[in-house]
């Protein structure tokens, strides 16, 4: 392997635009023919009078029903395998965020190709053998614990799985070893941090870190650069899902703007989620995949119920697979408030823009007499005592921001730094006590 190749897969990364795609047909036939060996898929294609070879363009991919996590789940534990289980040899279970846990399986060929794509991501963003990677993902079902563990071997650095939660022994692991790179969720790299500066330890001066992958929740740019400027590292948009192995789908290049997502191991669509038809190129829709390099659980347009949208024009490293847009939350984050839609992101890209608030905020939805009512509470840097009126000023501009960015005005609450509760896993944003009726 040439480590100052900017590739670690030149022969998939280098690809045109017109191989990339005879490639995704040619990879998409195999895979609708494998689709056949699974009772599900048969019974679905009998349904709708369709034939393995009636895929003979691109094109005819829409022909296809899509795939959903219902179908997942109504073929529970092991309905949408397309290979006998003896072939398998893991299984993954999604974390259950928004519901009842789907089972996902993995034959060897399957776990190899992953490690394969997401090794090909951290090498991307200059990862190379001699780097030492630790990563502080829940190595269980949870696939950022196995899923980098797998990759980050792979490419050759010496590997560090501390796993989640024990922040001080984690930050005694990346001081002591040496630790170039971590993954870790957002919400914990801001955690790290403040246990550091707890512990009087100053990242730039008594750490190795130059590079973070970050990912499985949403976040804004914003939250990205507080992550930068607080650990003085780079750190990457990591996008992946257990649906499609975990992470490894999509991932930013240097350039950090879009994420680009390997079409030779899966073609994407956006969709508009009501219609279901396909959105006009750099509109935001909800990201369908269907995988190309799957064995054992093969699926078909999948819906992942994200939303994001494809970045036009081309990425100026030189890479043409096609680029996604930060996600803006699942289709289920959406918060409906007197008529309007929200995302929890548009409130966080608000908040980070004040220097004196710290990364952690938790929104609130009341029922009250008249109307739904939002509350959101958001950390301070530190705490001051009100004596000239200055917390009362930056609640109101707060308050206002808020008002032009989402149409509704929230309450907004300052809170001492450290007040508010911490998750061990992905980060809980949304409170919603609202009554349902
Ligand atoms: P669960 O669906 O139970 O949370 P997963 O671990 O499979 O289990 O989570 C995948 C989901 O996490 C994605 O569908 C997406 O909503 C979210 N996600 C993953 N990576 C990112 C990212 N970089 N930015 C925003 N959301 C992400
Ligand atoms: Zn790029």
């Amino acid at each position: 392997m040439d480590i100052n190749s900017p590739y670690f897969h030149p022969e998939f990364e280098t690809l045109s635009r017109p191989e990339i795609e005879a490639l995704q047909l040619d990879r998409l036939q195999k895979t609708v023919h494998h689709c056949m060996s699974n009772p599900f898929y048969r019974e679905r294609f009998k349904q709708c009078g369709l034939h393995p070879e009636d895929i003979r363009t691109l094109d005819d991919l829409r022909r296809i029903p899509f795939t959903t996590k219902q179908d997942l789940r109504a073929t529970y534990p092991f309905g949408m395998s397309a290979v006998p289980l003896e072939k398998c040899v893991r299984l993954h279970s999604s974390s259950g965020t928004t519901g009842n846990p789907t089972v996902i399986l993995h034959t060897q060929a399957d776990l190899d190709a992953w490690a394969e794509a997401l090794a090909r991501c951290l090498w991307m963003v200059g990862l190379r053998p001699g780097d030492v990677f630790q990563n502080s993902s829940g190595y269980g079902m949870f696939t950022g614990g196995l899923g980098f563990q797998y990759a980050a071997e792979r490419l050759g650095m010496l590997t560090v799985p501390a796993a989640a939660g024990n922040t001080k022994r984690q930050i005694k692991f990346i001081t002591d070893f040496g630790t170039t790179a971590l993954h870790a969720i957002p919400s914990y790299a801001a955690r790290l941090y403040e246990v550091m500066k707890a512990e009087g330890i100053d990242p730039r001066r008594d750490t190795k870190l130059r590079v973070l992958a970050i990912g499985a929740e949403p976040h804004s740019e914003e939250q990205r650069q507080r992550i930068e400027e607080m650990l003085g590292v780079k750190a990457y948009n990591s996008f992946g899902m257990s649906e499609m192995c975990g992470p490894g789908v999509a991932f930013e290049c240097k350039e950090q703007n879009g994420m680009h997502i390997w079409e030779d191991y899966y073609i994407v669509e956006i969709v508009d989620p009501e219609t279901l038809e396909p959105v006009p190129e750099g509109e935001i829709g909800e990201l369908v995949l269907t995988t190309l390099r799957r064995e054992a659980m093969p699926l078909l347009r999948y819906r992942t119920r994200d939303l994001t949208r494809i970045l036009p024009g081309k990425c100026p490293c030189g890479r043409e697979h096609k680029r996604l847009d930060r996600m803006k939350g699942r289709s289920d984050d959406m918060i409906i408030l007197k008529g309007v839609n929200i995302f929890p992101i548009q409130i966080e890209q608000i908040l980070l823009q004040f220097p004196q608030l710290r990364t952690d905020y938790l929104i609130t939805l009341e029922s009250a007499a008249e109307n739904d009512t939002m509350l959101v509470e958001v950390e301070l840097q530190e705490l001051f005592t009100d004596d000239y009126g200055h917390l009362e000023k930056l609640t109101k501009e707060i308050q206002q921001r808020l008002r032009d960015e989402i149409l509704v005005t929230p309450r907004v609450r300052l809170v001492p730094p450290g007040s508010l509760p911490r998750q061990e896993g992905k980060a809980v944003r949304v409170k919603d006590l609202r009554k349902k009726f």
